[in-house]
C-alpha cells in the first residue's frame, strides 16, 4: 500500500443480508427488502467516527440466474432508501457461483481488497461485520478484525473463529467504538511517555 496510515481512511465492511436487512434468501425484488431499525443510527455512529463504510455481499442468485442484476440494483436502491441517504461509501457484489472458486466470492477477500485500491483504506485500523462463517472467514483472509452478528445466519452459527460476537448491528458498534477509543488511549499513552 502506498501512503502512511494517516492518509488512508479506516474502513468497516459490512455485509448485507442477515446483518443490515432481513435474509430472505436471494432477495430479487425491492418488496421483500427490510432494513433491521438499529442500522441505520449504529452507521451513523461508525460515520462520525471516520470509518468508511462498505458494503460487500455475495450475491450468487444472479449467477444462478434467479435475477439480473438490474433486479439486483433495484433491490440495491431500496435498500439505501431505507438505510438512509449518505451512510454507505461504496457497495461491491459478487455474482459468481460457489463453485466458481472465484477470489471476489466470499470466504475470498476479493472484493475487500478491491475496496482497499479504489478508497484508499488502511485494513489494520478495518473492521468487518458479518452473520455467516463465510463472512469472518473473508475478513480473515485480509487481516481485518472480525464481528459475527446474531442476526441472520448468526443466530444459529458458533463464533467463526470471530474476534467478537454481537447481538446485532448496533452492539457491533459499539464493539468497533470502544477498541477505537482503547487505540487512542494507547497512543495518548505513548506519546507521554516519549
Ligand atoms: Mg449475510
Amino acid at each position: 500500500m502506498t501512503g502512511s496510515s494517516n492518509e488512508s481512511w479506516p474502513a468497516v465492511f459490512l455485509d448485507r443480508d442477515g446483518t443490515l436487512m432481513r435474509d430472505v434468501d436471494y432477495c430479487g425484488d425491492p418488496r421483500e427488502v427490510e432494513v433491521f431499525p438499529q442500522g441505520r443510527e449504529a452507521l451513523a455512529r461508525l460515520k462520525q467516527n471516520g470509518y468508511k463504510l462498505v458494503i460487500i455481499t455475495n450475491q450468487s442468485g444472479i449467477g444462478r440466474g434467479y435475477f439480473s442484476e438490474t433486479e439486483y440494483r433495484a433491490v440495491e436502491a431500496e435498500f439505501l432508501r431505507q438505510l438512509g441517504d449518505g451512510l454507505i461509501d461504496a457497495s461491491y457484489h459478487c455474482p459468481d457461483l460457489p463453485t466458481s472458486g472465484s477470489i471476489r466470492r466470499k470466504p475470498g477477500p476479493g472484493m475487500i481488497f478491491e475496496a482497499q485500491r479504489d478508497h484508499r483504506l488502511d485494513l489494520r485500523r478495518s473492521f468487518l461485520i458479518g452473520d455467516k462463517a463465510s463472512d469472518i472467514a473473508c475478513g480473515r483472509n485480509a487481516s481485518v478484525r472480525t464481528i459475527l452478528v446474531q442476526t441472520g445466519y448468526g443466530m444459529s452459527q458458533s463464533d467463526a473463529g470471530a474476534d467478537w460476537v454481537a447481538r446485532d448491528i448496533g452492539h457491533a458498534a459499539d464493539i468497533i467504538l470502544a477498541a477505537n477509543d482503547e487505540r487512542e488511549a494507547r497512543t495518548a499513552n505513548r506519546r507521554n511517555r516519549s
